[in-house]
């Protein structure tokens, strides 16, 4: 690494630390009520990939880190199979305090946080973000569609000022315990896989006839800002859909 991408990254960890710190106290929403301590995120501050899951659970509310109970333990294993590691993504909740119970975060609680989170978009400016979970799709792809029509399917956008692909998958607590769910999540870790080394060459728009939602939304294979149009593809097997753009 030269020396300008080390000041870089240092700058975007310190950036990073600085937004923590600020956040230790953060009283934004209810849920600071009931947590032990904020969960800000984890990992690599200049990461390609940055995962954006649901909230904290108990275990992450207890260790301040996102992803470490069952659910982690999957997702760790999830990016051993694509031959990556903690350490080089980013790890992010769209709320950063523990709902009661585990809960689903409210509207209000999700309005209230997810500034935090472009804050930390606009710090690390991912290619990827993946998201996991509904809360997170319907989030960072603003899309209202079910998570069986857009998991495994690729939307560019730009988020906190940055341009970048967005990719969501079940949650792994989803897969925890039903195998047909975690197949699907090990095949969209693949597609994955294949968009972080192809980057938009990846994508594949999806005829517009077979879709339900383009029928909504008009074609499906709109022209892409700076996407290659589709020479030099991968194996047809790997490649990964474009969400129709609406
Ligand atoms: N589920 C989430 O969505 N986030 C975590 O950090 C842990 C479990």
């Amino acid at each position: 690494m030269g020396q300008s991408e080390n000041d870089a990254v240092n700058s975007g960890a310190e950036a990073l630390r600085a937004l923590e710190q600020s956040l230790r106290e953060c009283r934004g929403c209810g849920l600071c009520n009931g947590r032990t301590q904020v969960v800000f995120g984890v990992g690599n501050p200049d990461a390609e990939l940055m995962f954006v899951g649901e909230g904290p659970g108990f275990h992450e509310d207890k260790q301040g880190e996102p992803f470490v109970g069952a659910a982690g333990k999957l997702l760790t294993e999830l990016l051993g199979e694509i031959g990556l590691n903690r350490a080089d993504v980013y790890i992010a909740n769209v709320v950063k305090c523990r709902p009661p119970e585990n809960r689903d975060p409210t509207p209000e609680e999700i309005e209230a946080c997810s500034p935090h989170l472009m804050d930390q978009i606009a710090i690390i400016r991912p290619r990827v973000i993946c998201t996991l979970g509904r809360f997170a799709a319907k989030l960072l792809a603003d899309t209202e569609l079910s998570m069986t029509a857009i998991h495994g399917r690729a939307k560019e956008r730009e988020i906190a000022g940055v341009r970048l692909v967005v990719f969501p998958v079940f949650h792994p607590a989803a897969a925890l315990y039903t195998p047909a769910n975690r197949k699907v999540l090990q095949a969209d870790f693949m597609k994955l896989r294949h968009l972080l080394a192809n980057g938009l060459d990846a994508l594949e728009a999806r005829p517009a006839e077979t879709t339900r939602e383009s029928q909504l939304s008009g074609p499906a294979d709109a022209p892409r800002s700076g996407g290659a149009q589709g020479g030099g593809r991968g194996p047809a097997a790997t490649r990964v859909e474009q969400l129709p753009l609406w």
